[in-house]
Parts: C-alpha cells; sequence; structure tokens
C-alpha cells in the first residue's frame, strides 16, 4: 500500500513541479483514498484520483490598475476551476501577496472534497490575485477590484462558477466586483457570494465560517459527552473567521484569551467579551489597523509569533495554511489542549496533525470543520435563484444541520476503535459523493 501512495504521490509532483502547498493537500487525501479505493472494487480502474487532481480548466491573467499617484501597477489574476462533477465550480477568492498557483491549487483541491461533504450541489473552485490590499485606498482597491472582474467576468456566471471571499476579499471587495459584473454583463444574478443583505447577500453568511466551526467543535464535544462551555480558547487570526469563531465561542459560554494577526497575538487573560471583540471588528474591518492595538487598549500582553504557546482546552487556529508546526502541535498537548478544529484551511502541518492523531485529541480538518463558509454560500445561491430571502434563525438552523451532518458522515468513515479519525471520515466522506458522480457522468 505504501509503495501505491508513493508511486501516486512521485506522479503528482513529477506533473505540478515547484507547487509544495498542492502536494501537501494530495498526500493527506492520497493516505486515506488509495487504501479506501484497494478495498471497494467499484473505485478501481477508473483513474479517479488522477482524474480529480487535475484541474478541469486554470485560468491565468492580467490585472492592470492605475494606483493613487497615477502610477501604472499589475499583479496575476487566477480562476482555477477545480472540479464540477457534483455543481457549477465554487470556492472563493484571495487577495495576498503570497498567492500563487500552488497555493490556489491546494485551496481548490481541498475545496472539491469540502463541497462534497456540504451534501449540497457545489463543484470546486478557487482564485485570486498577489494583488496585496493592505494599505491601499478605497479608490485603488475599487479599481483593483474592477481590472480583476473585467476579465474574470468572462469566465464565470451564477450557472458556471460562482467565487466568494477569503483572505483579504471581504464585503467591501465583493461589492466593487459585484458591481464590475454587472455593469459589464448586464445581469443582476447570483454570480458572487458574501453579498450585502440588501442587494442579494445571505444573514448569517460572513458569520458563518466562524459559527460552523464552533458548532462542529461542539459536536465533537458532545460525541464524547463534553461541551465548549467553560472551556479556554485559543483562536489565531483577527479577520473573518476568527472574529466569529470568537463570538459564537463567547455566547455559547467559553473563555477566548487570544486572537492575532500577522505582526503578532494578544494574550487576554481575563477573556475577550462581546465589548472587546466589538473593538476588534471596528479596528480589523474599519480602521484595518493592527492586533498589537487591542493590548494597548485594553493592557494585556502582545507578543509576536503565533499564540500556541499559551494554555488552552481548544485550538481554533483561523488565519492561514500552516500555521501550526509539529513543536507547536506538542506545546498544545502539553498544555493539556484537548480539541483542535481549524477555521483556517489546512493550518497544520503534516507533522502537526500526526501529534494531534497520535495524542488522540478531537482534531478536525478544515475541509469538514470550515465547510460553513460555503455551506451557506450555498443557501444563498438558492435564496437569490428564488428571489427569496431567509429569516437569520431559518438560515443558522440550516448551518447548524449541516454542520451536525458533516459531523455525523465523518463519524460513519473515520471511527476507529477508541478515537474518531476525523480527517479519514472527512476525505472519504467527501470522495464517495464525488466519485459516484464522477462514475455517472462518464470521462470527461
Ligand atoms: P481575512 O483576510 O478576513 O483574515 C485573515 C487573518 O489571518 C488576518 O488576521 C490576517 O492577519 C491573518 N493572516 C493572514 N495571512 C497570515 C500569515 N501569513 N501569517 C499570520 N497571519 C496571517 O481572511 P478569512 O478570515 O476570510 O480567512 C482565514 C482563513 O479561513 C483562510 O485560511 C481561509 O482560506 C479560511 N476560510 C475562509 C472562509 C471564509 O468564508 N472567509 C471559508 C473557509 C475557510 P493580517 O491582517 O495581518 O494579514
Amino acid at each position: 500500500m505504501k509503495g501505491k501512495i508513493k508511486n501516486f504521490i512521485e506522479f503528482v509532483s513529477k506533473n505540478n513541479p515547484n507547487e509544495p502547498e498542492f502536494l501537501q493537500a494530495v498526500d493527506e487525501v492520497a493516505e486515506v483514498i488509495i487504501p479506501f479505493i484497494e478495498n471497494n472494487p467499484k473505485y478501481q480502474n477508473k483513474k479517479l484520483l488522477e482524474r480529480i487532481v487535475e484541474p478541469e480548466r486554470v485560468i491565468m491573467f492580467r490585472v492592470p490598475w492605475i494606483d493613487d499617484k497615477g502610477e501604472v501597477q499589475v499583479n496575476k489574476g487566477y480562476r482555477v476551476e477545480f472540479n464540477s462533477a457534483l455543481g457549477p465550480y465554487k470556492g472563493g477568492l484571495r487577495f495576498h501577496p503570497t498567492v500563487n498557483l500552488s497555493v490556489l491549487k491546494f485551496l481548490g483541491f481541498e475545496q472539491i472534497f469540502k463541497n462534497s461533504l456540504t451534501t449540497l450541489p457545489l463543484g470546486g473552485g478557487k482564485g485570486g490575485s498577489d494583488f496585496d490590499p493592505k494599505s491601499k485606498s478605497d479608490n485603488e482597491i475599487m479599481r483593483f477590484c474592477q481590472s480583476f472582474m473585467t476579465e474574470l467576468c468572462k469566465h464565470i456566471g451564477a450557472d458556471t462558477d460562482i467565487p466568494a471571499g477569503d483572505i483579504g476579499v471581504g464585503g467591501r471587495e465583493i461589492g466593487y466586483m459585484f458591481g464590475q459584473y454587472k455593469r459589464i454583463r448586464n445581469e443582476f444574478t447570483g454570480v458572487l457570494t458574501g453579498k450585502g443583505v440588501n442587494w442579494g447577500g445571505s444573514l448569517i453568511r460572513p458569520e458563518a465560517t466562524g459559527y460552523g466551526n464552533v458548532y462542529f467543535a461542539q459536536n465533537m464535544l458532545n460525541y464524547v459527552g463534553d461541551d465548549i462551555k467553560g472551556k479556554t480558547i485559543s483562536i489565531s487570526g483577527s479577520g473573518n473567521v476568527a472574529q466569529y469563531a470568537c463570538e459564537k465561542s463567547i455566547e455559547l459560554g467559553a473563555k477566548v484569551v487570544t486572537m492575532s494577526d500577522s505582526s503578532g497575538f494578544i494574550y487576554d487573560s481575563e477573556g475577550i467579551d462581546t465589548e472587546k471583540l466589538q473593538f476588534i471588528m471596528h479596528l480589523k474591518n474599519e480602521k484595518r489597523g493592527r492586533i498589537k492595538e487591542y493590548a494597548d487598549k485594553y493592557d494585556c500582553e502582545f507578543h509576536e509569533g503565533r499564540p500556541w504557546v499559551i494554555q488552552c482546552d481548544i485550538a481554533f487556529p483561523c488565519a492561514t495554511q500552516n500555521e501550526i508546526n509539529e513543536e507547536e502541535a506538542k506545546i498544545l498537548i502539553d498544555n493539556g489542549c484537548i480539541c483542535v478544529s481549524e477555521g483556517a484551511n489546512m493550518p497544520s502541518t503534516p507533522q502537526a496533525i500526526e501529534i494531534f492523531q497520535k495524542s488522540k485529541i478531537l482534531f478536525a480538518p478544515g475541509k469538514a470543520s470550515n465547510a460553513g463558509g460555503v455551506a451557506t454560500s450555498g443557501l444563498e445561491m438558492s435564496q437569490n435563484s428564488l428571489r427569496l430571502s431567509w429569516t437569520r434563525e431559518e438560515v443558522d438552523v440550516k448551518l447548524k444541520e449541516i454542520m451536525k451532518n458533516i459531523h455525523t458522515a465523518c463519524v460513519k468513515y473515520g471511527k476507529q476503535d477508541s478515537f474518531i479519525d476525523y480527517v479519514k471520515g472527512a476525505n472519504i466522506a467527501g470522495f464517495v459523493k464525488l466519485a459516484d458522480a464522477m462514475i455517472d457522468q462518464g470521462v470527461v
């Protein structure tokens, strides 16, 4: 078996040179799916995995724009339309200087399995740009978004490919891109999700990834007879996912003691309460400042680096990929952490995951635990098609139900003698639905 997995990884690596993040994501899936295929003849001799690792289409384009000084700037734009067996391509857009094809292929690949897990009719895709929104004026952001969409609008559509937000792309950017799409295509459709609520957006969509992650953790804890109430939680990041993971954790009676950004983390031993969280939301969403200002205002600790050195019962990594390494995983376990639920995509390195799994703590991979965001995007698409808006309560009930169903699917395929292997469970549950659809649709 090891030989088969090794050969497959070598094959993917040879076909996709210099794409370490993509290979990391494929490796995790191959370790689980190749043995599964070996035991299930239905999935053999169809080159399913070989087909899944190859995107259906990759679009790369130039994004020229003019900055406030009147100088011409040029960025790279991408859309990876990875797999449409289960529905139109669906996945976010990331604007960050570290964006390249490897990062977007890893995100798009993960997205296929995640979207399959949601049980909604969604294919997988991802896109973005190496544009850095930090310290750009609103007008610069608008001009960039308009230029980006001028090209992207030729390739997407409400029944073809429906992008959403990700790192560096929030409500403001989605608004500028939607405006440009509408202007060029002359159609008001649900082509993007994460829209403003008074022009087609869904209630709870901004909250959904963070809330969904907390719901998933609560499902894991309940399954072993425990509860999130009274737990001390460490969160990384202070963007969209982190903010709402924090909000829901507070609401459910937990104490959140850390949040971070790329310059460091704050440690508030008293716990971040609702009022302090409002300060963070204003700081990050309106002022676009640094998390250190929280420590200055509330007279608590600020440290460079990542928050995993702080004692906690539960960790919610909600910033970016590979933000918990082996060393940090060991520190978390030594400090008594019992649950890690990934809000970000692939925040734990493979070595860190190995430590979590050997310790048999509750560990949820992002493709399961952060699927609430895309699931609610799916609900936004349904509301757009129906020309209806559901209430906050209706959407929240559906989100909770979806997270519960994803948990049940992970348990079904990941149950071991003494613990649940959520990585195995998520990958197999995601694969089965996808593979069945691919078989039904023939070799395309
Ligand atoms: P935001 O841009 O809103 O926030 C990102 C946060 O992470 C910021 O605090 C940012 O700090 C920090 N961060 C980004 N890059 C790094 C880095 N290299 N090192 C340290 N900190 C970093 O993004 P989101 O909250 O939307 O996304 C966070 C994660 O969640 C990503 O992995 C994303 O793919 C994933 N995700 C998001 C979904 C969504 O609905 N938005 C859905 C599913 C997954 P700074 O401000 O300093 O850059």
